[in-house]
């Protein structure tokens, strides 16, 4: 039948299908749905095909559109092409015409319509220039995994291979690569990250050259915003691969058990969810509950324990994902299990192993449809390999509009920390021996790497200050970057609070809350907190080391001295920061720059030079 009817394409004959062939067609679509949908759809009419190749040339033919020839004459690289098609699917639904833009009443008056093109650009720009047309406009869109044939193979820029490719296809970050890539050639960003590829870490001006050159002999003279679509190519695909490699350690990490007894043993964080799904039974009772990122499914567990009727619970990691079957199934919970009869339980809890953002593909949940979301996506320095983007993701897709979200705010904090905070005092004081001239070089790394550890509340040596809050419920993917600026002011000492005092502040040291607010909590909210002041958990508190302590005093009086701000000459009664935390290049890593000021209390006002922290 299909190769039937791919003949009938190749003699032109397809456009007028009597009935019969209608029939036929159905019958063939229903008795081979999963065949018909690897089959390309034609941009402009419902006829599919069984190569790009073919149904180019009956685009051709039939709807004036010559792929190859705009790909050629624009010299589109493989994005270009790519968001060309998406571009074209999406006017084609909203019966537009790809090149003039005019909106026909139906498909057959913008078939009918349909035209060589002569223009494809508005205000320099191709109508495909946005990044938002490399998100596929159709769900697995074969075309797209096949549209850049071998023959175009020397011509082209590197293939992307068809693993790499359905990453793409579900990459939500694919946008921001291509947009990433942008600033890379802006020059925002150093270039090296575009060799990498080649193991090639520093770029110079003579690759830049062989690189430029290189696309000249492609036979096409490529004019520079070419190039640069060339380079962006290349950055995303080495990006892509590195997200693919990042997400395979990170899913892997969590297939080891001791990472989630780790997180199973941290107390504060495990009652702090526990509470939440158990003590508030009027949002709990009868709801469907969406956990992303089940691991052993505690969370799902006490979900149905709190009373929700049904619990999807998904994992990226396969082994986590069996685990978490094997121990919903062991608890007389898994839903498969009951409805097959084999359990006395009603199932409640159905496991589904794969990333959330590919949900869709493995389970059909209606959108809008879930009453509460649970996740515990928080990595150290909160946004550290976070998973908020997923959980975001998800909220977006299922939620009800009302429906809640567990936890349902964040809120980061920082505070200044003492000597006691570094590791100054471990090395002066080794088994009785001197050992500080280690502790140079560890305050040199400690001032370009954070350090996830427990700081005594006892060495925070002023006012904790609320740096940033997120509200989970609201909050855009955009907005896990942000810049915040904030004072510290040394804390009055509890024990002595009438004297004033002058010590040293040697950094920064961070920390999170998050809430269950009685927004959604009602019956019992909670608070999971990692302040120095509360027990500890199993995040710790993420510590910035200052180039060099800032000496700060309590007391206002004034004082005469031209030494620079924050030395025990000129001490500081403020130290005022600019701080912004972001996603780095570095899939789920994230960089925080930290600028520093100190203020005398004559307003006079000493900065260092900005640090980068990168996690
Ligand atoms: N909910 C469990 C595990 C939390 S750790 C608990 O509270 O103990 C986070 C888990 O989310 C890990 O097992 C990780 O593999 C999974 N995960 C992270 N990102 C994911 C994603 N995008 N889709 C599905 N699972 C994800």
């Amino acid at each position: 039948m299909e190769t039937k009817r791919v003949e009938e394409y190749e003699r032109g004959e397809e456009e007028e299908e009597d009935e019969e062939q209608m029939e036929e067609w159905d019958d063939w679509q229903s008795e081979e749905e999963e065949e018909s949908s690897s089959r390309c759809l034609c941009l402009f009419c419902g006829s599919r095909f069984g190569s790009a190749e073919i149904l180019f040339d009956h685009c051709r033919s039939e709807h004036s559109f010559d792929f190859h020839h705009v790909v050629r004459e624009l010299g589109l690289d493989f994005y270009g092409s790519f968001k060309l098609i998406n571009y074209v699917r999406s006017q084609v639904a909203e019966n537009k015409c790809w090149c003039c833009g005019l909106t026909l009443q139906c498909s057959r008056d913008l078939q009918n319509h349909l035209h060589p093109a002569s223009n494809f650009e508005k205000d320099g720009k191709f109508f495909w220039e946005d990044d938002l047309y490399l998100k596929p406009y159709m769900v697995d869109d074969p075309l797209l995994h096949s549209f850049a044939g071998d023959e175009d193979e020397e011509e082209d820029p590197p293939a992307v291979d068809a693993e790499m490719m359905s990453e793409l296809m579900t990459s939500e970050e694919l946008p921001k690569l291509c947009n990433d890539g942008q600033s890379m050639i802006n020059g925002d960003s150093p270039m090296s990250d575009i060799f990498k590829e080649t193991g090639n870490a520093e770029a110079s001006l003579d690759s830049m050259d062989k690189i430029s050159q290189g696309m000249v002999t492609n036979g096409m003279i490529l004019d520079r915003k070419q190039k640069d679509k060339q380079l962006r190519l290349s950055l995303a695909n080495v990006d892509a691969r590195k997200i693919k490699n990042v997400n395979e350690k990170y899913f892997g990490s969590y297939g080891s058990f001791g990472i989630h007894r780790e997180m199973l043993s941290d107390k504060v964080r495990t009652d702090a969810y526990r509470g939440a799904l158990l003590n508030n039974p009027s949002l709990i009772n009868g709801a469907t509950v969406l956990d992303v990122g089940c691991g052993t499914g505690i969370l799902s567990l006490f979900a149905a324990q709190g009373g929700a009727s049904k619990v999807i619970s998904v994992e990226a990691s396969s082994k986590m994902a069996a685990v978490a079957t094997q121990i919903a199934r062991d608890n007389g919970l898994l839903s498969e299990d009951s409805m097959k009869g084999e359990e006395q339980h009603p199932g409640i809890i159905n496991v589904v192993q794969c990333m959330v953002e590919e949900l869709d593909k493995y389970i059909y949940i209606p959108p809008n449809s879930v009453d509460v979301l649970v996740s515990e996506w928080m990595g150290y320095c909160l946004l550290y390999e976070s998973m908020l983007s997923s959980v975001l993701y998800a909220r977006d897709r299922w939620l009800k509009p009302d429906g809640a979200i567990l936890p349902d705010t964040a809120t980061l904090f920082a505070a200044g920390f003492g000597r006691g905070g570094t590791s100054i005092p471990f090395w002066e004081n080794v088994y009785g021996f001197n050992m500080s001239c280690i502790s140079k070089e560890v305050m040199e790394d400690a001032s370009c790497v954070p350090i996830v550890d427990a700081i005594d509340s006892r060495d925070i040596m002023t006012e904790s200050e609320v740096i940033h809050s997120f509200d989970l419920a609201t909050m855009k993917i955009d907005e896990m970057d942000f810049t915040a600026i904030f004072e510290l002011k040394l804390r009055t000492d509890p024990a002595n609070k009438a004297t004033s005092r002058t010590c040293p502040c040697y950094g920064i040291v961070l920390w999170f809350d998050t809430d269950f607010t009685n927004r959604f909590c009602k019956e019992m909210p909670t608070i999971l907190s990692t302040s120095p002041y509360t027990p500890r958990t199993h995040w710790s508190q993420t510590i910035l080391t200052f180039r060099e302590p800032i000496t700060m005093t309590s007391s206002d009086a004034f004082v005469s001295s031209t030494a620079a701000v924050g030395t025990e000459e000129s001490p500081a009664v403020r130290i005022r920061s600019r701080i912004s935390i972001a996603r780095s290049s570095e899939h789920r890593s994230i960089d925080i720059s930290l600028e520093i000021s100190s203020i005398s209390s004559d307003d006079r006002k000493h900065s260092w030079p900005v640090q980068i922290f990168s996690l």
